[in-house]
């Protein structure tokens, strides 16, 4: 049977008249720390609240924290997210008074030492993208995007050019249309399904005067680097437009190649991702953007600058911003811990960290390629994407049903179903904090479920409190509020 506590909620569990200790009322003297509440609050009858003793509630409450999995409790290959280990000692830095105290509203002569660091990173984050002009505003990956397309529309507006179309591959990210619509440019997906690559007479064939930007993730959802970006972004460029590189996957190629090199003109930095704050079912998150020199004017307000000779640190707009995107001067308490991060590994630590995501990857994908097909290369960046295809036609299990029974092994599922070009696609990032050991009993569960019944596989989740979820109702329309039966 269920532990109660973890499949009832607290008023499920109420029982009259039952409840925690009851303390004899207090014999010393009251002090009024807070202005006694207004009488109308206290009038009335008390709120119908639970009946429960303390340790049932503890119980309740610790159980409930144990059913998710993070990447302190479990290995979590959710591929494209990079769910890589989170350093305790970022976290402990990251809450020192001097950052988590200060307010969004001191003036800034108070906080110098929190904008010093804030300008550090801008410089940090425009080295390892090639690209000088930095801004730390946007909150997440896909706030970026739109915050430098949206700095484009500028740039283009300004030299009065009218030009409507943002272009993309087919495995592009679903936030990269999202972003460019929201910013009020036409989407045009090039038709190559099925490649790996840019097909790069096709995007020859759709470039035109009126296209304003390229957006492509490199290396790819895929997990594959692509080879002809120089000639990508050459056909962009010729034809005036400019090159978005969507920076979700820096993670394989930290200090080994920029963006900027390559032919971006703008970039994302996933922070959370890339740089370890811890994230997860849609928050926190950082996504500041890199720019090349000519967009700088453009970037959104405010951006750290320094008065080397008053040794002075300020909020500044550029001049031609677009505006703010989110509040005050981006998600601190995580570019924080990014920069704690970048500082604690160094440059050849960032390096160090790419090559051993990249290996770790690669070993994966050789401990599992027997038994799930790889279809799109033998070698992978600091991920790949396996594919249940010729499992679903020989044994009927698909890639949701090994995520579902990757459940009960006690891993996080990797990404399913994308990207659209792989049938049946699980998206594999294992990430560099992982040992050989964990890599190792994770490929044996997933061999396990590869040639276990299939009747068992179909049907997982057994050992979790609710096995199948109808994930569309779940997602349009959640159930957040508890309803007595009674009402
Ligand atoms: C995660 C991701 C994004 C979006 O980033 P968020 O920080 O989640 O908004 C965009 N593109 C790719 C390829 C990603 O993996």
């Amino acid at each position: 049977m269920r532990n109660p506590t973890t499949t009832q909620i607290l008023f499920e569990m109420s029982r009259p008249g039952r409840g925690t200790v009851v303390y004899p009322p207090c014999d010393v003297p009251e002090v009024q720390e807070f202005p006694p509440l207004p009488a109308a609050f206290l009038a009335g009858e008390a709120p119908d609240l639970p009946e429960i003793a303390e340790p049932d509630v503890v119980r309740h409450f610790v159980n409930l924290s144990t059913l998710n999995m993070s990447v302190d409790s479990h290995f979590y290959p959710l591929g494209s997210c990079t769910m890589k280990y989170n350093p305790k000692r970022h976290e402990r830095l990251a809450r020192l008074t001097q950052a988590a105290h200060s307010h969004p509203y001191q003036p800034e002569d108070q906080i110098q030492g929190l904008l010093s660091v804030l300008y550090e990173l801008q410089g940090m984050l425009a080295e390892i993208a090639g690209l000088p002009a930095v801004s730390l505003h946007p909150a997440a990956g896909a706030q970026g995007e739109l915050a430098a397309l949206l700095t484009a529309s500028a740039w283009f507006r300004h030299r009065g050019e009218d030009r409507r179309r943002v272009l993309f591959p087919a495995s592009a990210h679903g936030t990269n249309p999202a972003s460019a619509a929201l910013a009020g440019f036409d989407c045009v997906q090039l038709r190559s399904g099925a490649g790996a690559f840019v097909d790069l007479s096709e995007l020859r064939d759709q470039v035109d005067d009126r296209t304003a930007v390229f957006m492509i993730t490199n290396p790819s959802t895929l997990g594959l680097f692509e080879p002809e970006i120089a000639a990508v972004a050459e056909i962009l460029h010729q034809a005036g437009g400019l090159v978005y590189i969507d920076g979700a996957n820096m993670n394989a190629i930290l200090g080994k190649a920029r963006p900027g090199d390559f032919g971006g003109d703008m970039m994302h930095f996933n922070v959370h991702k890339t740089f370890t704050g811890p994230h997860g079912a849609g928050g926190p998150g950082a996504g500041p953007i890199a720019v090349r020199d000519f967009l700088a004017d453009f970037l959104p307000s405010p951006i750290v600058t320094h008065d080397p000779d008053r040794n002075r640190y300020s909020l500044t707009t550029p001049i031609h911003s677009i505006g703010q995107v989110r509040t005050f001067f981006g998600n601190v308490g995580i570019l924080l811990r990014g920069y704690f991060y970048i500082r604690t590994l160094g440059a050849r630590g960032l390096r160090e960290v790419s090559e051993n995501a990249v290996l770790n990857a690669n070993y994966l994908l050789s401990q599992i390629a027997d038994v799930l097909e790889v279809p799109h290369g033998k070698r992978c960046m600091h991920e790949f994407v396996a594919s249940a295809r010729v499992l679903k036609e020989t044994r009927g299990i698909t890639a949701m049903d090994i995520a579902k029974r990757l459940l009960d092994s006690g891993y996080h599922a990797p990404t399913v179903y994308f990207p659209l070009v792989v049938e049946e696609a699980l998206m594999m990032e294992p990430t560099e904090t992982e040992s050989m050991e964990t890599l190792d009993a994770f490929a044996s569960a997933v061999r396990e479920i590869c040639h276990e019944d299939p009747e068992i596989v179909n049907s997982a989740p057994h050992q979790t409190p609710v096995s199948r979820p109808d994930e569309v109702s779940a997602a349009r329309k959640p159930v957040l509020c508890w309803s007595s039966p009674d009402c």
